[in-house]
């Protein structure tokens, strides 16, 4: 089967590769992948960034959804027929805190699959024996009225979900600012309507106008930080006061600056983008103003369910966010559109 396999850590080390087709042993499970999304993380490995999380040679790929098209003898929960969504747990070491306390993607040990090991950029994808054994949420039933494409973009949605409502708890009648207008900041956007925002005050910069026009559409403010002052602007648009919640979805150390400086007291900053960059500021602030900052990585099965929930009642618009459907083949073509902020959300499709 063809399949973008990452042979090694190093930039530029992707390519589409013939690799056999994952046979499956008696408790296994083969699907035929449907769709799969390209993650700003797909685009930073093949970037040699994020290395660390990388097992190559592996196939890439971690946002995916298919039917199942092989079961192993020993499978009773599922069936070749099934439209399944995998949140991409491949391994987790069952004995840990985290897995013990449910949170298995703070397993120290946990490997993903599409980059700890082997992907949904595939014609198929193995869901191991051990995973179903040790978390059996770790795949979910895809809902009827959602199509492939959708279903590949379920998990940054999960991920805003997390942000949104799990980390902190979003009253209505709050304003939010959200900095980054990429998918998981205009998903973190529909998570905050969902919770009543009053304001959904969402940040880009220079090149990002088409997200921005497209968190428009979802029903934000939006300001372009090059050009317009991004304190005075939000202070603006909120009646002149500070925000109850900031969340940095984009990373580089002045969106902390600035969340410090538009957020009230006793607010709620969560932060998900990355940014390698020192800080290079005081955090006072966070004591002056009783302010709580909370790190937020992936999801756990209380995100997917309430999505999956959110997505029956057709709560969440995925179609908007998908700017792109491209063959496996194009993959070169749809990395480099997201990586010029081209594109917000592109699925790849088996060609
Ligand atoms: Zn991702
Ligand atoms: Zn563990």
């Amino acid at each position: 089967m063809k399949a973008l396999v990452m042979y090694g850590k190093k930039a530029g080390m992707v390519e589409v590769r013939d690799v056999p087709k994952p046979m499956v042993k008696e408790d296994e499970i083969l699907i035929q992948v449907k769709a799969a999304g390209v993650c700003g993380t797909d685009v930073d490995f093949w970037l040699g960034k994020n290395s660390h999380l990388l097992n190559p040679p592996v196939i890439l790929g971690h946002e995916f959804c298919g039917v199942i098209v092989e079961v192993g003898d020993k499978v009773k929960e599922w069936k070749p027929g099934d439209r399944v969504v995998s949140d991409n747990t491949g391994y987790v070491c069952g004995k840990c805190r985290f897995c013990l306390t449910g949170k298995y993607v703070l397993c120290e040990k946990r490997k993903g699959i599409g980059y700890g090991m082997d992907g949904g950029f595939a014609d198929y994808v193995k869901i191991p024996g051990e995973i179903l054994q040790r978390f059996s949420g770790c795949l979910m039933r895809l809902p009827e009225n959602l199509s492939f494409e959708e279903g590949a973009i379920l998990e940054p949605a999960c991920n805003a979900y997390r942000a949104v409502f799990q980390d902190i708890s979003i009253n209505p009648g709050e304003a939010v600012v959200i900095f980054g207008p990429g998918p998981i900041g205009l998903f973190c956007l529909q998570m905050a309507k969902i919770g009543g925002a009053s304001k959904v005050i969402i940040i880009g910069t220079q090149g990002d106008e088409t997200r921005l026009s497209l968190a428009q559409k979802l029903g934000a403010t939006t300001i372009n930080a090059a050009k317009e002052k991004v304190i005075e602007r939000v202070i603006e648009v909120n009646n002149g006061e500070k925000v109850d919640i900031v969340i940095d979805a984009a990373g580089p150390p002045i969106v902390m600056k600035q969340a410090l400086e538009i957020i009230r007291k006793e607010g709620h900053i969560v932060k998900i983008g990355w940014s390698a960059d020192p800080l290079n500021i005081s955090l006072d602030s966070l004591i002056a103003n009783s302010i709580t900052r909370k790190g937020n990585w992936g999801y756990d099965y209380i995100s997917w369910k309430n999505v999956l929930n959110l997505v029956r009642e057709n709560k969440i618009d995925f179609n908007s966010i998908i700017t792109d459907i491209l063959p496996l083949s194009k993959w070169k073509e749809a990395f480099m559109k997201i990586r010029d902020k081209e594109s917000v959300k592109i699925v790849l499709k088996p060609d």
